[in-house]
């Protein structure tokens, strides 16, 4: 009989960020899920790795540490995975210092813009309420506001609010991606672009991104995701061969839910280097 394949999943978050789980029941739930591999990577935030990796022993899961950080590139807003980090990196936990201190700045803009723009009270005290402790982001202030009944799901939510043009959106330069790759590589781990085709670019334009991103050091990139149809992996896959990335996959959970679940993921297309052998 030949060993079963191992499920891993490089992409999730906890409430260290936006996800909803702490991070050790995102540990136990990859367990339940049959993840070997895990890598919890949190936006703009360490601080989950520690509790993770007590319950990733108590488990006997693999945790990978990792961080998903906020960058701008020519205007665009990218999100930069980092697999296998050192948390206690000092360049590293400066740079997320500086990313934090924005995230705080910005929670305070949109609070005022959904107020000035939409007439909405409370929406920056009701965010930071529900981050706790953890990174506030936009799904705080989508939860808010569906919570408040001004908005019906996420997918609503995001349309008429928080993104460009609409109220609750504050413009935010996040770091350079050459300095998150920095930040990552001299912290001994590597960089991966998450979800490539997330961001809505045409072939010319992702193409751009993948020959900057390599050129800055980075040397991966997320081919199956936890969204992807059969043909996004396999479209995700051209891009990667062509520009000699390995191949990461992450399933990109937040929460609980019907769609997206840790592990749950498309095969790896053939001929591709998965970015996980060298930690097995
Ligand atoms: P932030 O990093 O604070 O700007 O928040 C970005 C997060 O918002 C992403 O990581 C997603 O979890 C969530 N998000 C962004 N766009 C959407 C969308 N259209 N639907 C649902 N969630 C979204
Ligand atoms: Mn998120
Ligand atoms: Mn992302
Ligand atoms: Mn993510």
């Amino acid at each position: 009989m030949p060993d079963k394949p191992l499920i891993v999943d490089l992409h999730c978050h906890s409430t260290a960020s936006d996800g909803t789980l702490p991070p050790a029941g995102v540990l136990k739930r990859a367990a339940e899920q049959g993840v070997d591999v895990l890598a919890l990577t949190d936006h703009d935030s360490t601080a989950g790795l520690d509790e993770a990796q007590r319950q990733a022993v108590e488990s006997g899961v693999q945790l990978i540490p990792g961080i998903e950080i906020s960058t701008t590139w020519q205007g665009k807003l990218l999100h930069i995975i980092g697999l296998n980090i050192d948390p206690d990196s000092k360049p590293l936990q400066k740079g997320l210092g500086a990313l934090q201190d924005m995230r705080d700045q910005r929670a305070h803009d949109m609070g005022l813009s959904l107020k000035k723009k939409a007439g909405i009270e409370g929406a920056e005290e009701a965010a930071r309420e529900l981050a706790g402790t953890g990174m506030v982001t936009r799904t705080h202030f989508a939860r808010f506001l569906i919570n408040a009944g001004i908005a019906k799901d996420m997918k609503q939510v995001f349309k008429r609010y928080l993104v460009s043009g609409k109220p609750g959106y504050s413009r935010v330069d996040w770091v350079d991606v050459s300095e998150a790759i920095e930040w990552i590589n001299g912290s001994g781990g590597c960089a991966v672009l998450a979800h490539p085709l997330r961001y809505r670019l045409t072939a010319n334009w992702l193409n751009r991104v993948l020959t900057a991103f390599c050129e800055q050091g980075g040397i991966g990139m997320e081919v199956v995701c936890g969204n992807h149809t059969v043909d996004d992996t396999a479209r995700a896959a051209v891009f990667a061969r062509k520009h000699g990335l390995q191949a990461s996959v992450g399933s990109d959970f937040h929460d609980p839910g019907p769609w997206i679940e840790l592990g749950r993921l498309g095969r790896m297309p053939d001929g591709l280097q998965p970015v996980w052998q060298q930690w097995l």
